[in-house]
C-alpha cells in the first residue's frame, strides 16, 4: 500500500494526472476539491458552509474539510479502520470490499497546519505518506490554460478572475507546504508544462521508483 499526496496549482493538471495514476496503478483517488463539490450538490450542512468561499477561490476552513477527508479515508474499501473490530482487509480476502493498491489525496494539505493533520490521521491508520508529488507548470502556461478552462468548465469558481485569485492563493500558502516537504525529502518537483501524456509517464517513472523501494 502506497499513499501519495499531489500538488499543483490551478491549471498545472492534478485532478487529471490524479485520475490516470489511479486508474492505471488502482489507487484509490481521495480529492478534497470533489469531497466538497459534492456536499455542495448534496446541500448538505457542511456544503452550504463552503459554498460562497469556494465560489470566491478561497480556501474552506480545516472545520469544513478536515472531517470530509477524515470520514474517506477512514472508509471501509479505502483504509483499514483502527476503531473496527474486524480488519477491513481481513473481510476483503474473504471476496469483501476491493483493496486499493495506494491512495492518492489531491488538493490536501494547502497549507503546514493540514500537513500536519493529514500526518496525524495518517499516524492513526498505521500509514505514512510515501511520496508528494508536485506538478511544476510556468505562470504563463496556468493563464494560457485557465483562459482555455474558464470557457468550458461549468464550474462556478472557474472564471478567470477566480482562478487568477487562485494561483495566488497557491503560491502563498501551499508552497510552504512544499518546502516543508521538501525538507522530509519526500517532494518529487515533475515538469507540467507539456502534454498530459508527458507528464503521466514522468510521475509513473517516478512512483515506480517509490514502489520498487517500499517492496
Ligand atoms: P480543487 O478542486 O482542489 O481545485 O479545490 C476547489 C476548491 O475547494 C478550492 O478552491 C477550495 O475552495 C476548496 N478546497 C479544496 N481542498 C481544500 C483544502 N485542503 N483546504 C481548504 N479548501 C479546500
Amino acid at each position: 500500500m502506497i499513499n501519495i499526496v499531489i500538488f499543483g496549482a490551478p491549471g498545472a493538471g492534478k485532478g487529471t494526472q490524479a485520475q490516470l495514476l489511479a486508474e492505471k496503478f488502482d489507487f484509490l483517488h481521495i480529492s478534497t476539491g470533489d469531497l466538497l463539490r459534492q456536499e455542495v450538490r448534496l446541500a448538505t450542512p457542511l456544503g452550504l458552509r463552503a459554498q460562497a468561499i469556494m465560489n470566491c477561490g478561497d480556501l474552506v476552513g480545516d472545520d469544513i474539510v478536515v472531517p470530509l477527508l477524515d470520514r474517506a479515508l477512514r472508509q471501509r474499501s479505502t483504509l483499514p479502520n483502527p476503531d473496527d473490530a474486524v480488519d477491513p482487509w481481513d473481510r476483503e480476502l474473504k471476496g469483501e470490499p476491493h483493496r486499493p493498491e495506494g491512495c492518492i489525496i489531491d488538493g490536501f494539505p494547502r497549507t503546514v497546519s493540514q500537513a500536519q493533520t493529514l500526518e496525524f490521521m495518517f499516524s492513526r491508520l498505521q500509514r505514512k505518506i510515501d511520496c508528494v508529488v508536485a506538478i511544476d507548470v510556468p505562470r504563463d502556461e496556468l493563464v494560457r490554460r485557465i483562459h482555455e478552462r474558464a470557457a468550458i468548465s461549468g464550474r462556478a469558481d472557474d472564471t478567470e478572475d477566480v482562478i487568477r485569485h487562485r494561483i495566488d492563493l497557491y503560491d502563498q500558502q501551499t508552497q510552504p507546504v512544499l518546502d516543508y516537504y521538501r525538507v522530509s525529502g519526500m517532494l518529487v518537483t515533475v515538469d507540467g508544462s507539456g502534454e498530459i501524456a508527458e507528464t503521466n509517464a514522468r510521475i509513473c517513472q517516478t512512483l515506480k521508483l517509490v514502489m520498487k523501494n517500499k517492496e
